[in-house]
């Protein structure tokens, strides 16, 4: 695009010109838009072919609303506004327009901001119609997501009632198999995929590739008698056949995603998003199987979304929505407290109060647990501080999640947290889940020990459930092991779990460490819990987690912490 640069040094009327001339040659619309003064500037061959009106449309942009694909709108609007700002100098968009009769369709939009001269910010591009050609992809010879998109959305306009499925279909691993085998393998298993699709469909279905690995089947062929499931497993055994032909020299499955109902009413992105979910679902579900798209999982994967954007909003907003809930945790010895677990809570006024089951896993997965949990931190030690003026040795343990553990510096936020709050190492219990992490990654253990030495207390929390095993007991160097509510329930129902209880108890006791029993709700579970031989106890019976100003009132004597 030389001629660009040439621009720069044209005034307007001169470059009008210029992309008339440019117009007769090339299959394409040419265009200009003032993004100083939001004036576009557009050929003649473009009139004739999308509503502009005119050559030049001052304020353009309640115009081009009317133009662009109401969806598409928004990605136009953002890219602009990056170009106006500065942060790209580059446009390059594919989206629909509305032609002059009305009718969709799918464009390239490609142009380079540059200063005219009289100063202003410019940009100088061309418009190209995707749905003239049929873009084919050259690896495998079908068509690109972009036909995919233009002839989707025909379809679900015009026809809706034809269509039979929509069926995504993703290598497992594929970029596995590009890295361990090379690029070219890589390719070579894209067209035999290819291949295998097209050879089992009805020669009328139409098949396109979407992009890297992902392929989508559209069957809109009236009377077609073959289901989704029927189809996909054809393929599925054709790519094992493949496979075992080429002797194995690059193994690979294949998953499936099958829209089969919920299209109705949608668009095309719309179908893009739903068998997207329906195929991550299926390699969710543990690859080289099919899922149908599953409306009540959707809505609920759309309500873990919405969840983390609101604590996300919350956590901006000084941790609005968040509290910590406190639990006494009591010594067997004489029954006295001698620490809390620091247990947290998160309300907001669209879902109420949501349990940390659904709403821990959510701060983990988006890494919000990070400052959240330094949030706990923070909360804790400064109440811990207050609680020790009643009583001295007070401590509170904290859940420490794997993410914290992995992706942040704990070392610096624990050190720095007791100095500012102005408490020893000792009044925070740092408690930790054992999930399979600690064998496999050699920092953590080291991690510990630098705790270990800061003078740190640890715990490994619900022991009994996943993991856990008294191996991580010695490598982690915990003081204490709590005991999961699950595992004693079970304990107090049958003999053969008691046993294993206090077989456990004893050994831990011969490590040096101690036992907490998580989720004694009944006098009689305690009597009988006590003949194990426990060191603490956590649970209902001695209170439930409840705010600080409330365990405060409830378990530490008020005048004392005025
Ligand atoms: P956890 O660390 O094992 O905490 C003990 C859980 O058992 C708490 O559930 C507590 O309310 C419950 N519990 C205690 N005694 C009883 C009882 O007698 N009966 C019954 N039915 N339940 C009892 P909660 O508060 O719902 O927390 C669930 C889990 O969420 C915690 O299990 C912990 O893994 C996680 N969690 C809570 N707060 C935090 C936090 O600040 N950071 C991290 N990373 N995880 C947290
Ligand atoms: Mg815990
Ligand atoms: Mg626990």
């Amino acid at each position: 695009m030389e001629y660009i640069a040439a621009m720069q040094n044209m005034s307007i009327d001169q470059m009008i010109a210029v992309i008339e001339v440019l117009q007769r040659s090339i299959d394409a619309y040419f265009y200009i838009m003032d993004l100083d003064t939001d004036t576009y500037i557009t050929t003649r061959k473009m009139l004739a072919r999308f509503p502009f009106g005119n050559t030049v449309t001052e304020h353009v942009k309640p115009l081009l609303r009317e133009i662009v694909y109401p969806n598409d709108f928004p990605k136009l609007e953002t890219d602009i506004r990056r170009c106006i700002s500065g942060e790209q100098a580059i446009h390059s968009l594919e989206y629909r327009w509305f032609d002059v009769d009305h009718k969709i369709v799918w464009i390239e939009c490609k142009g380079t901001v540059i200063i005219g001269k009289d100063g202003h910010k410019l940009l100088v591009g061309r418009v190209k119609e995707l749905g003239r050609e049929a873009p084919a992809d050259n690896i495998t010879g079908l068509r690109r997501g972009t036909r995919f998109q233009y002839n989707a959305e025909e379809l679900l306009r015009d026809r809706p009632q034809a269509i039979n499925y929509f069926m995504r279909i993703g290598i497992d691993n594929f970029k596995e198999i590009n890295e361990k085998e090379g690029v070219e393998a890589g390719d070579n298993v894209l067209r035999e995929l290819a291949d295998c699709i097209v050879s089992t469909v009805d020669p009328k279905v139409d098949v396109y590739r979407l992009m890297s690995d992902e392929f989508m089947v559209m069957d809109a062929v009236p009377g077609s008698d073959r289901t989704a499931a029927e189809v996909y497993n054809e393929i599925r055994a054709k790519v094992a056949d493949t496979v075992r032909e080429k002797e194995y020299s690059c193994f690979y499955t294949i998953s499936a995603g099958v829209l089969q109902d919920d299209f109705r009413g949608g668009d095309a992105n719309m179908v893009q998003r739903l068998t997207e979910f329906a195929l991550n679902e299926a390699k969710r579900n543990g690859k080289n199987q099919m899922a149908l798209f599953d409306r009540s999982a959707y809505d609920e994967y759309l309500k873990r979304l919405d969840i983390r954007k609101l604590m996300r909003r919350d956590i901006n907003d000084n941790f609005q929505g968040f509290e910590v809930y406190y639990q006494p945790i009591v010594s067997v010895r004489d029954y006295r407290m001698i620490g809390a677990e620091a247990l947290l809570r998160w309300r907001c006024d669209k879902y109420g109060s949501v349990s940390p089951g659904v709403f821990i896993p959510i701060l983990e997965e988006s890494g919000l647990i990070i400052p959240v949990g330094r949030y706990v931190l923070w909360e804790a030690a400064r109440m811990c501080k207050k609680w020790r003026e009643v009583i001295p040795d007070f401590h509170i343990n904290v859940n420490l999640s794997y993410v914290q553990v992995h992706k942040s510096d704990l070392i610096k936020d624990v050190d720095r947290c007791i100095g500012e709050v102005g408490v020893p190492a000792k009044s925070l219990l740092l408690e930790l889940t054992e999930s399979g992490y600690i064998e496999t990654d050699g920092r953590i253990k080291e991690l510990f020990r630098d705790l270990k030495k800061m003078d740190f207390d640890i715990a490994l929390d619900d022991f009994g459930t996943g993991y856990s095993n008294m191996r991580y007991l010695q490598e982690i160097q915990a003081t204490t092991v709590k005991i999961d509510r699950s595992f004693v329930v079970q304990a107090l129902k049958n003999e053969h779990d008691y046993n294993i209880i206090t077989h456990i108890i004893d050994m831990v006791h011969s490590l040096g460490a101690t036992v907490c029993m998580e989720g004694i709700e009944k006098e009689e579970e305690l009597d009988k819990i006590m003949q194990a031989n426990p060191d603490m106890i956590q649970g209902y019976y001695f209170g439930k987690p409840s705010p600080a100003g409330q365990f405060e009132e409830q378990f530490l004597q008020p005048a004392a912490l005025q």
